[in-house]
């Protein structure tokens, strides 16, 4: 999907910051401009409530490090976060429980299967494989701290709020529209629980995961999240530490290699920075160091990745050389 943008742009790899606000500013906005009416990608349904989204919705936010914030279009639309929690709560659990732990008990290589997989967890003998698909992503969820069900929720809202810069509240209306309608995430946690791999409740783990879910943002707290962990886990704005700066380099490596679902080496090979996306549409592409670009725009891809979001960031990177992999102009242009 992203040969048509071959001709976008030719810069240098950037080894260092950003260019001047006039610039990224102008370039943000180009990538707004430039994929706006582009209309492929469907919106997705199986979680009834994510049906009624505005296809035409479409923001932008890029943070840097530093904090200067740049955002345009509907940047302030609020949407439910879903899987993008993913990489913040493995963030947390990374933080509590440590690199050897995290390896061990969930794992970090890519199933090359869908989100939701059943038949992953099968293949693989019960382990969950990676933290950004459901079956890790609920494995993770229940590793949190905490001695209870709501104490563990404390801790993710607590902490994703924190990664944010502000509180964040959940939409109601989403939790129940999931809570009501994920048999296959039930039926993913019983099975990982019948390989003996939660340490919780199934249930209750599931029930802790759809919250941390239908947690409401917008691609600027997006942008913001994902900023802290390019700036090594420091919150770009308060200057706290939110997490350590090893934890911030470990969740953008699983970043790298899972976190566009079976897309993610696709991703990796077009635009060369960790990212992670969620089915109501929003996505989240780090360059460490630099910053963090966070887009909103709901119709999505076959595999649940929304379709302007990753051109934008396609088209970002590009145009800022942030593909990490670049080591001269040469290699950035293409
Ligand atoms: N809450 C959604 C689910 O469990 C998240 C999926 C996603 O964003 N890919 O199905």
């Amino acid at each position: 999907m992203f040969e048509s943008d071959a001709s976008t742009v030719a810069q240098q790899a950037n080894t260092g910051a950003l260019p001047p606000a006039s610039e990224v500013s102008a370039l943000v906005r180009e990538a707004h401009s430039r994929y706006a009416s582009h209309s492929e990608g469907k919106v997705a349904d199986y979680i009834p409530i994510l049906a009624r989204a505005q296809a035409e919705h479409f923001g932008i936010s890029l943070i840097e490090a530093t904090g200067a914030t740049y955002s345009v279009g509907d940047w302030q639309q609020s949407f439910s976060i879903q899987s993008i929690s993913k990489a913040f709560v493995f963030a947390l659990v990374c933080d509590a429980i440590g690199h050897e732990a995290v390896h061990r008990r969930i794992g970090v290589n890519n199933t090359g299967l869908p989100f939701n997989s059943v038949i992953a967890v099968e293949l693989n003998r019960g382990s969950p494989m990676n933290p950004m698909v459901n079956a890790g992503a609920i494995a993770t969820t229940a590793l949190i701290p905490g001695d209870s069900p709501s104490a563990q929720w404390d801790y993710i809202h607590n902490g994703l709020s924190r990664f944010a810069g502000r509180e964040l509240r959940v939409d109601e209306l989403v939790y129940e529209s999931e809570i009501s309608t994920n048999q296959r995430n039930r039926s993913i946690a019983e099975l990982l629980d019948s390989y003996e791999r939660l340490p919780v409740d199934p249930l209750d783990a599931v029930d802790v995961y759809t919250r941390q879910c239908a947690l409401a943002v917008t691609s600027q707290d997006l942008a913001m999240m994902g900023a802290t962990l390019a700036d090594g886990g420091v919150h770009p704005i308060s200057g706290e530490r939110i997490v350590s700066a090893e934890v911030a380099r470990d969740t953008l490596t699983v970043l790298a290699s899972c976190g566009l679902y079976e897309r993610s080496g696709e991703w990796l090979f077009e635009i060369g920075l960790p990212a992670k996306s969620g089915v109501s549409g929003g996505i989240v592409a780090i360059a460490p160091g630099k910053g963090a670009i966070g887009a909103y725009s709901p119709p999505l891809d076959p595999a649940g990745n929304s379709v302007r979001g990753q051109r934008a960031c396609a088209y970002l990177s590009r145009a800022l050389g942030l593909n990490l992999f670049a080591s001269n102009a040469q290699q950035q242009a293409r």
